[in-house]
C-alpha cells in the first residue's frame, strides 16, 4: 500500500502525500512544491531536513508550519514524566531522557515564536556557521516578508523585574500555573488571584498597561530562553499541570550583558512603546 502510493507520487499521479516524517527519508524527488508541517517539528535540524525537500530543482517553492505553542508544553510534560509517544513524534526513549531533548525542544520552540529574525540566519546561527547570511531582501522568509508589521522592544528591566519578582514569590509560599501568571502581571482581581493573595505579590499588576498576547510572549520567551521553566505536576485526575518555577540561566538576568528583546505587532490601533498595548 505504502509503496504504491509512494509510486503515484513520484510518478506525478497524485500530487499531495501525507505522512510521517520517516517517510521523507531517501526521498530525492526534484520538484516537490510544498512542504507543509502540521505540527511542532522535533528540532530544528529536523526542520531544516525536511523543508530542504522542497525545491531541490531550484523553483520556487513554500514551506509552511502549523503549530500550537501549546504543543510544546505538553512535550516538555512528556519528555519529564518519560513517557513514550507516536514514532512521528517527539520520541522519548526510557532510558535516555536527557537534558538535550528539552534543549533541543526549547530551540524549535524559540525558533517559531521568533517573528522577527531572518529564520534563515536564525537556522545559520543554530548550525553556528561564521557569517549566517539572511535573506538579503529575496524575501524568502515570512519573518523578512513581515518586517514592517513587527518591531523589536527592549524588554530587558521587565524581565528582570518578573524574574526576580517570581523568585521572591516563590521564595514565600506562592506557586504559580502558566495560566493564572498572565491574570497576576495584567492586575486582575479575579477570585483565585484574590482567594491566592496573588495580589499582595510585585507581580501583581506589574505588567498593566500590557495587552495578554505580548504577556504570554514575553513569558514563552523567558521559558524557552531558560529565565524560566516549567514543572509539571500530575493531578488527582491524571492530568498534568504546569507550574513556573525559575530557570537554569535565571541568574543571569542580574548580569551586565544581559538583555532581552520582544517581537511586538507594530500598527496603528496599538500604542507603542512605551506600554506596549
Ligand atoms: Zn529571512
Amino acid at each position: 500500500m505504502r509503496e504504491s502510493q509512494q509510486r503515484e507520487w513520484l510518478n506525478n499521479r497524485v500530487n499531495v502525500i501525507v505522512a510521517t516524517v520517516a517517510f521523507g527519508m531517501g526521498i530525492d524527488k526534484p520538484d516537490v512544491r510544498f512542504v507543509i508541517h502540521m505540527t511542532l517539528p522535533k528540532s530544528i535540524e529536523a526542520y531544516y531536513q525536511e523543508c530542504g525537500r522542497a525545491g531541490r530543482d531550484g523553483e520556487k517553492s513554500i514551506c509552511m508550519l502549523f503549530y500550537k505553542i501549546q504543543d510544546a508544553f505538553t512535550l516538555m510534560s512528556l519528555i519529564k514524566t518519560k513517557k513514550k509517544i507516536g514514532m512521528d513524534k517527539f520520541v522519548v526513549s526510557k532510558n535516555n531522557v536527557s537534558e538535550n531533548q528539552e534543549e533541543t525542544l526549547l530551540a524549535i520552540a524559540k525558533f517559531c515564536e521568533n517573528v522577527s529574525d531572518c529564520r534563515q540566519k536564525m537556522i545559520g546561527q543554530h548550525f553556528q556557521e561564521e557569517h549566517p547570511k539572511s535573506c538579503h531582501g529575496l524575501i524568502l522568509c515570512d519573518n523578512c516578508d513581515r518586517l514592517l508589521t513587527y518591531s523589536k522592544f527592549d524588554v530587558t528591566l521587565i524581565a528582570q523585574q518578573v524574574v526576580l519578582g517570581l523568585k521572591e514569590a516563590l521564595n514565600g509560599t506562592h506557586k504559580f500555573s502558566i495560566g493564572i501568571i498572565k491574570d497576576i502581571l495584567k492586575g486582575s482581581k479575579n477570585k483565585q488571584i484574590l482567594e491566592n493573595c496573588y495580589n499582595n505579590t510585585f507581580l501583581h499588576g506589574l505588567l498593566k498597561n500590557w495587552n495578554r498576547v505580548n504577556i504570554q510572549k514575553l513569558m514563552h520567551q523567558l521559558i524557552f530562553s531558560k529565565y524560566l521553566a516549567v514543572q509539571f505536576c500530575q493531578n488527582s485526575s491524571g492530568y498534568s499541570n504546569g507550574y513556573l518555577i525559575l530557570g537554569p540561566d535565571s541568574n543571569k538576568v542580574c548580569e551586565e550583558t544581559f538583555s532581552m528583546f520582544l517581537d511586538v505587532v507594530h500598527n496603528s490601533d496599538e500604542i507603542m512603546p512605551e506600554d506596549l498595548e
